[in-house]
């Protein structure tokens, strides 16, 4: 057997008995095994994430299957190319303690650990969001968590927010269809949701969107069969994927891409960089590239998946940004929490670290492992004439071109209705009937005047969803 020590190595004659003044006595201040296990337990916890706190994660690989080598220089996405990874799925808006199978849009946050860095893609089971500007988002998710009056979720907050911000009803159409709640993790898609920038080895951008469908099928469950299996077991999603990957049954996604070039995005009637909207199929087919598995369970929650630190800052040569305005402050805030969740070297943790070489000059700060501070030839400051890490400018990317005055501009793009009613039109009508129902269900206890402003809403969408939604509510 292994000996017991404390956190710096030295032997522990006895971790069941405390060191008392005689049999009887008090404890004496000298006790720094005990205190150390005291005092380490406090600090068991770190900040919940205020959004996605509740998630389980697994790590996995993505392989390449098919050319698209004309879209992008990325090696990531080179044909063969195999690629480990870690997959965090979430839901949203409750606590880390929250049930699995609430009514929710669930995180599909991939970390992906290629040759050129880490790569974050951090996406949802819906391809789009509530919200197309991230200046509301504080306000929209404060609208999603506890009241702090009555430290109660709140519908009114939610529908009194999403009447007024129209662009919300997409995702909430989304939210409230059969896809509102999966059976489980394994049963959804995944969507990069935001457009983002592919750029191949002549230097030309085109506009890509991310796919995973499930090849487990879709599966949802009703508000109905949610309540029963919350009843008996909040862990449900957790406990299926764990379970699947413990017994070899690993759950599979095919990856497919959108694709636009620049001209065809400047052609467009909506806005290619509204997160509230999709790419419909007709404009961007789907184009395969490749399968993503999920294999292996983390060894440590605590360490594998409530540390693991996603964001869309981190970004590979090939793949860029766009100019998506959620997308443009998720760049900031992602980084931002996590360097206040888990400190400023969040990024040199084992689940966090590059595989690839780092070769960095920042330094220092809490927590510091010298990972990737490799000081070559003792540089610790750029530039130097010591031989230290360089720049290289065949990672700069293609100009891409600006037009227009600073200021703070209104969307153009008033039709908040065209694409929840493709969505509606394609619900069969059993589906249709439980979209209605769920509406009315998660209207409970929301004022009047406020249901109306929904109702004329959903009758811009389509007549029979207002009142579909006018029926459930009488019921
Ligand atoms: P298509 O008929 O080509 O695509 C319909 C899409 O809807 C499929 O991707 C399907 O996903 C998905 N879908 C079916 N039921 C639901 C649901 N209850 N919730 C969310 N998605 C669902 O038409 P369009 O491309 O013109 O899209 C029509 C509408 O479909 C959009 O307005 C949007 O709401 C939704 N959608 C579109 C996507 C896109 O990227 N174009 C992606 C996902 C949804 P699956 O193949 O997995 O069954």
């Amino acid at each position: 057997m292994k000996q017991l020590t404390t956190d710096f190595g030295n032997p522990i004659a006895s971790n069941q008995n405390s060191l008392s003044a005689g049999e009887l006595g008090p404890l004496l201040l000298q006790d720094y095994q005990l205190i150390e296990k005291l005092a380490h337990q406090n600090r068991e916890r770190i900040p919940e994430r205020a959004v996605h706190a509740k998630g389980s994660a697994a790590y996995g690989e993505l392989v390449i299957t098919e050319d698209i080598s004309k879209y992008t220089k990325a090696k990531v996405f080179q044909k063969g190319e195999k690629t480990p990874l870690l997959l965090r799925f979430s839901t949203v808006a409750g606590e880390a303690g929250a049930a699995d199978a609430e009514r929710d849009v669930r995180g599909f946050a991939i970390k992906f650990y290629t040759k050129e860095g880490v790569w974050d893609l951090v996406g949802n089971n819906t391809p789009t969001f509530f919200l197309r500007d991230a200046y509301k988002f504080p306000d929209f998710i404060h609208t999603q968590k506890r009241n702090p009056k009555t430290h109660l979720r709140c519908a009114n907050a939610a529908w009194d927010f999403w009447t007024l911000c129209p662009e919300s009803l997409h995702q909430v159409t989304i939210l409230m269809s059969d896809r509102g709640i999966p059976a489980s993790y394994r049963n959804m898609n995944g969507y990069g949701s935001h457009t983002y920038s592919f750029i191949n080895s002549n230097n030309e951008r085109f506009w890509v969107k991310f796919h995973f469908k499930t090849k487990q099928g879709i599966k949802c469950l009703t508000n109905e069969e949610a309540e029963q299996i919350i009843a008996k077991d909040r862990e449900s999603h957790q406990r299926d994927l764990y379970e699947n990957i413990e017994k070899g049954n690993f759950p599979k996604w095919s990856v497919k891409i959108q694709i636009l070039s620049e001209e065809q995005a400047s052609k467009l009637e909506f806005n290619p960089f509204d997160l509230t909207k999709v790419w419909p199929h007709k404009i961007a087919p789907l184009i395969e590239v490749g399968e993503m598995i999920l294999n292996k369970n983390p060894q440590n929650y605590f360490n594998e998946v409530e540390q693991a630190a996603f964001s869309p800052s981190n970004i590979v040569p090939g793949i860029g940004f766009s100019p998506d305005k959620m997308l443009q402050a998720r760049i900031f805030s992602y980084p931002d929490a996590q360097r206040y969740r888990l400190g400023a070297n969040y990024h040199q943790l084992p689940v966090n670290r590059a595989k690839s070489e780092v070769n960095t000059y920042n330094v220092a700060g809490a927590m510091n492992f010298g990972i990737g501070d490799n000081l070559v030839n003792g540089a610790y400051y750029e530039p130097n004439t010591l031989g230290g890490a360089v720049e290289n400018e065949m990672y700069l990317e293609p100009d891409l071109v600006i037009k227009g005055n600073a200021n703070r501009y209104k969307a153009v793009d008033n039709d908040y209705y065209t694409q929840p009613r493709n969505l509606f039109n394609i619900m069969p009508e059993d589906e249709k009937q439980r979209l209605f129902k769920n509406i009315a269900a998660s209207m409970q206890g929301v004022k009047e005047e406020i249901i109306n402003k929904a109702l004329k809403h959903f009758e811009l969408i389509h007549p029979d969803y207002a009142n579909g939604v006018k029926k459930a509510l009488c019921k």
